[in-house]
């Protein structure tokens, strides 16, 4: 019989029923660490007593009313947002793709309504992850994800990340955009070069394009700064978020620049849950969280003990873990055998871990994980590759 759960994903044959902090348990009662976060999403770990507290008031009050009314959350938050970043203004929907879709239309009709209507052209990287929608698989350029999808939006050209010449070549008179990742997650936590994304930038502006950096992986603290943008000293124009804003409720974000955003007037686009009352009460209060004094500081000194060890573990397997790289709480692990393979070892021994492009083992654990987890998560990572290399 075919699977009542369309059995589109690989999973792993474990169910979960309760989480704390950095921790889950199984349904089968058995206890993991998780240092996946769900891709990037529980960043703040399970059932944090604040984001609890927010959406069980929210629940009891009103979940949704759609955006044909004025709605005071997506006000609060988009102030907060505004606020603590380059933005003037921000879209709200329900995911990462549709964060992405929302800057590619943003692109498309800022060109369209200043009368270049034939810049409709966005650069992408290869290697690049932006969604899984027919829009975001054509940016992202993966054959895997494109393959058997056809036809493929038009309107996307890929070029090698972190290769400016490259990309320079590329810009035609067509050009609407630059989209990259300034940190490739799914394609096997690759860091852009900081001069390279400033040189993007410089880029944009030469050619009167627009600057999209997609942080729907990247940001909300996952680098250790709210946004990896603010490691480059450069700001975007338009910036996808999603991933961690709800620390586990479903919602994405579309921040842009008002000169950027000119386009979207009333009827522009749209979404009929996007920003609705119980997302925003998940985004607000994940935000009082992060924004706490200190907060990230503190998150981004563990991350660093984190990597220092992870060194260290590296340099005693060095057959196994070729190379420990990323940034903050985004780490890459380059596997000597299959990632799959020293995963379900992982997994096994209670450690949960994200498979990424290039044989990489993603570790994405909460930000709220100190010395305890660290050690914990270290023992774990040290039996298996111990147990692997026998
Ligand atoms: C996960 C991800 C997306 C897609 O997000 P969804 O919520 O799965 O649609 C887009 N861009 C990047 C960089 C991502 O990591």
């Amino acid at each position: 019989m075919f699977p009542m759960v369309m059995p589109t994903y690989a999973r792993a044959d474990v169910a979960f029923e309760r989480g704390e902090g950095a921790y889950l348990w199984s349904t089968d009662g058995r206890r993991f660490l998780d240092f996946g976060s769900g891709v990037a999403v529980t960043s703040l770990g399970h059932c944090h007593p604040h984001l609890v507290r927010a959406l069980q008031e929210q629940a009891g009050k009103l979940w949704h009313t759609s955006n044909l009314y004025r709605v005071p959350g997506q006000e609060k938050v988009a102030a907060t947002l505004v606020a603590n970043t380059f933005a003037d203004t921000v879209f709200f929907c329900n995911s990462g793709a549709e964060a992405n879709e929302c800057a590619i239309k943003m692109a498309r009709k800022y060109h369209y309504d200043s009368g270049d209507t034939d810049k409709t052209d966005i650069i992408c990287a290869t290697g690049a992850f932006h969604g899984r929608t027919l829009g975001t698989i054509a940016a992202g350029g993966q054959e895997k994800h494109l393959k058997g999808f056809a036809p493929v939006m038009p309107g996307f050209d890929h070029v090698p990340f972190g290769n400016l010449n490259a990309l320079r070549a590329a810009i035609t008179p067509q050009t609407a955009a630059i989209l990259v990742e300034p940190v490739q997650g799914e394609g096997g936590i690759i860091p852009g070069d900081p001069d390279y994304l400033q040189r993007l930038r410089a880029a944009a502006d030469e050619f009167g394009l627009l600057l999209i950096f997609d942080e729907v992986q990247t940001g909300m603290g996952r680098t250790g700064k709210l946004f990896a943008y603010e490691w480059t000293g450069v700001t975007p124009d338009i910036m996808p978020v999603a991933k961690g804003l709800g620390g586990g409720f479903p919602v994405g974000a579309c921040l842009a620049t008002a000169k950027a955003a000119k386009g979207l007037s009333a009827g522009a686009h749209g979404s009929t849950f996007g920003g609705n009352p119980l997302a925003m009460a998940a985004a607000g209060a994940v935000l009082d969280v992060m924004l706490e004094p200190g907060f990230l500081e503190e998150a981004a000194h563990w991350a660093e003990i984190l990597h220092g060890k992870l060194d260290d573990l590296a340099g005693r397997f060095p057959r196994i873990i070729q190379e420990v790289r990323g940034v903050g709480m985004m780490i890459g692990l380059k596997a000597g055998i299959p990632n799959t393979e020293l995963q379900a070892k992982l997994l096994a021994n209670g450690l949960l871990t994200i498979g990424a492009g290039d044989n990489v083992v993603r570790l994405l654990p909460p930000l709220i994980i100190r010395e305890a987890e660290i050690e914990e998560a270290l023992d774990i990572l040290t039996r298996t590759l111990s147990e692997v290399s026998k």
